[in-house]
């Protein structure tokens, strides 16, 4: 299947020509020949782009591509040459993984040229390949290798260019689509770049005030818990967070506290707590009986 033009220049199909002729000026710029000049994939894009642009942007081709599929002159699927399709594949992606990048080695089911014929689709003599059945291409599984970029979430589409399927007959190949789906982790809960994780204070730490090691994305950070912190209080480490794709940074960490009782005391310890509460005797529900019965 021939990649629908629409996609090509990322417009919706009921884009304006004036949405049509944007779009195409950016992307013929990014992929422009000039630009591009040592990049072979870049050239088949630039191509692919201009022939979705011809048809797209002349009212009665746009008119017959939407009612039919095809627009005049179109080259067909089995046509020699022609771009392979691009390939879809969905990739899990641990939550260290995220923070650091990853390179993987993914199995990619794709056709690729045929061996037994050298992608002529005949052998021989001139009959068509058994192999390939006369199309000069085979669905085989192979790895390929695959960076992945740190910051990735749930849903983002990674293009791996020129290693999606072959075109038939030596055509060039189209591009692999990584789409990654991300583990949820024990310990850190993912907000976009921000990371939110809750940590324990002993009632000894949250009174007297510490210096505590958190955990992070990255590696390890300290927060220094002033005394009398409450429980709930929210600590942010910036930038120690998760790294932003495709841009500089990261996201903060979002340190929420919660104050451990401890538990089994016996008459010594109790009799101690006691004295605590008496030289230092607390009012938390200070004025709370005025909302009795739902008065405010
Ligand atoms: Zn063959």
């Amino acid at each position: 299947m021939r990649r629908d033009y629409y996609a090509v220049l990322g417009v919706t199909a009921t884009a304006a020509p004036r949405e049509v002729r944007q779009a195409y000026r950016r992307l013929a710029r990014q992929y422009s020949p000039d630009v591009n000049f040592w990049d072979e994939r870049a050239r088949v894009l630039f191509e692919e782009i201009a022939e979705a642009y011809r048809v797209l942007s002349d009212p009665a081709a746009r008119d017959m591509y939407d009612r039919f599929g095809t627009a005049a002159g179109t080259r067909d699927a089995l046509a020699p040459g022609r771009r392979g399709d691009d390939v879809h594949i969905a990739v899990d992606v641990a939550f260290a993984e995220v923070a650091r990048g990853a390179a993987r080695t993914l199995g990619v089911t794709r056709f690729s040229p045929c061996r037994a014929c050298g992608a002529r689709g005949r052998v021989a003599g001139g009959a068509g390949c058994p192999a390939c059945g006369g199309r000069g291409v085979t669905r085989v599984t192979e790895p390929v290798a695959f960076t992945m970029p740190p910051g990735v979430d749930t849903g983002v589409q990674l293009r791996v260019a020129g290693e999606g399927s072959a075109g038939p007959f030596g055509g060039p190949r189209g591009d692999l689509i990584v789409s990654t789906r991300v583990a949820e982790h024990p310990f850190f809960t993912r907000k976009g770049d921000n990371v939110h994780c809750e940590l324990a204070l002993s009632v000894w730490e949250a009174l007297r005030g510490a210096r505590i090691k958190v955990p992070t994305p990255q590696g390890e950070a300290a927060i220094i818990v002033p005394p009398g912190t409450p429980s709930g209080r929210v600590f942010r480490l910036r930038g120690h967070g998760l790294p932003r794709l495709a841009h500089d940074g990261a996201g903060d960490l979002h340190v929420t506290v919660r104050v451990a009782m401890p538990e089994g005391l016996d008459a010594r310890t109790e009799e101690l707590v006691r004295d605590l509460e008496r030289l230092l005797p607390m009012d938390p529900r200070h004025g709370l009986e005025k909302f009795r019965g739902g008065a405010a």
